[in-house]
């Protein structure tokens, strides 16, 4: 009987999942899919190795599924796909793993509660993280679950990268830069000999550019800092997230516009970035195609802002050796992929146009100094790979 892994990505109204399967040495996705709005209009959909679609499910209206149904519906779904293998364990996304959790660790009732300190440092992703590691602890405390963390692979990071320039009793009490994003960076760390060798011992500037949006520079396949810091909301704008906020706006709305921590949560990680700017969408797909002035406004501010921490970047770095684009945006937007590598010319990189709009992988023009390639990332493939790791050591 082979061995497979489910990998689960809970957020506050869905649960995403994918199975894998082991096959010697390496992991194959068999199945995939999410379930999504557990409190409103739950909808259940899982798709195949080729993207089809193997099951389709939908609530009433109005139907609370919640987390603990969504995952009992889960449970039965994947004992039918599993035919003839053996669940051996689950591996989680966790956004949080503070100073601690510098890899990914198998968790039990004490972990979990060490887990809960992290839940002010990201309150708007860790508790849903961790509801269902919490609920199959308590209905299936058989089944061995990892905890990976999205904070891990930052740890890296010189202390000076780590730090605010705020007093050093906050900085020893948990203030300071953490860094997220941190199992897509790994991956393409991973995959990165394959591609490119001089990239993955040199100095490379990772853009993973999706709903959550940020950059990562690499030394020698180690992060050495990146664009979000205490939380997920610093460095770049996002689909509905401002990005790094000069701290006096916080004041300025606290004393002249009266709005409170929960008013100004809502406004900097929902209602700003790409949406707030253009007023039309969070979608780059959308506004990209948008002839409205404030949807190119928006964009124009993106890449900008890319543009500025892309030299911060390899200011810190020292150097350049490579850029690679992941994620939604990076991975299928030729458009953004090209403006951003004509705005890094000075730092010795040529596109090369064709290869670009026909996807890479590899989008430098041959005399370029500094590479530029697009390379999908697989966070959930990280996650079951470090599943299989710890369940065999
Ligand atoms: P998440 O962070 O939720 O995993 P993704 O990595 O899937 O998000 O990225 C979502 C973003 O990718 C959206 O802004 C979407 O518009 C964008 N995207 C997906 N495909 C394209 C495309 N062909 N062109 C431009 N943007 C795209």
């Amino acid at each position: 009987m082979a061995d497979a892994i489910l990998v689960l990505n809970a957020g506050s109204s869905s649960i995403k999942f994918s199975l894998f399967v082991a096959s010697g040495a390496s992991l194959g996705m068999a199945v995939r899919g999410q379930i999504e709005g557990l409190y409103t209009d739950p909808h259940f959909i899982a798709k195949g190795e080729a993207g089809t679609v193997v099951s389709e499910k939908t609530w009433g209206k109005g139907e609370k599924l919640g987390h603990g149904g969504a995952l009992d519906y889960l449970a039965g779904f994947i004992r039918s796909e599993l035919a003839d293998h053996r669940l051996v364990g689950v591996g989680h996304r966790v956004v949080h793993g503070g100073l601690e959790y510098t890899r990914p660790v198998r968790v039990d009732a004490g972990v979990v509660a060490a887990l809960e300190k992290f839940v002010p440092l990201a309150p708007l992703h860790q508790p849903h993280n961790l509801t269902p590691i919490r609920l199959l602890l308590e209905r299936q405390p058989g089944i061995a679950q990892i905890a990976c963390f999205d904070t891990s692979f930052h740890r890296t990071n010189p202390e000076i990268a780590q730090r605010f320039a705020l007093p050093a009793d906050l900085h020893d009490a948990g203030v300071r830069r953490y860094g997220f994003h941190g199992l897509s960076y790994e991956y393409i760390a991973s995959v990165l000999p394959q591609h490119d060798a001089r990239a993955a011992s040199g100095k490379t500037v990772v853009l993973h550019l999706g709903n959550g949006a940020s950059m990562c520079a690499l030394a020698s396949g180690k992060s050495m800092t990146s664009t979000m810091g205490f939380t997920a909301v610093d460095g770049l704008p996002m689909g509905t997230r401002t990005g790094a906020l000069d701290p006096g706006v916080i004041l300025y709305l606290m004393d002249q516009r009266g709005m409170d921590a929960r008013a100004i949560e809502k406004l900097i990680y929902n209602q700003s970035g790409l949406l707030g700017v253009s007023g039309i969408s969070s979608d780059m797909r959308t506004l990209l195609a948008s002839g409205e002035p404030r949807a190119k406004l928006a964009v124009d501010l993106y890449v900008y802002r890319i543009r500025r921490e892309l030299g911060s970047l390899v200011a810190a770095l020292g150097g350049l050796d490579a850029i690679v684009f992941t994620a939604g945006i990076g991975e299928n937007s030729p458009e953004i992929r090209e403006r951003v590598l004509i705005d890094a010319e000075w730092l010795g990189v040529e596109i090369d146009r064709r290869a670009n709009a026909d996807g890479g992988p590899r989008i430098n023009a041959v005399e370029s100094r500094v590479a530029a390639w697009t390379i999908p990332t697989n966070e959930e493939l990280m996650i079951a790979r470090h599943t299989q790791r710890l369940l065999q050591a």
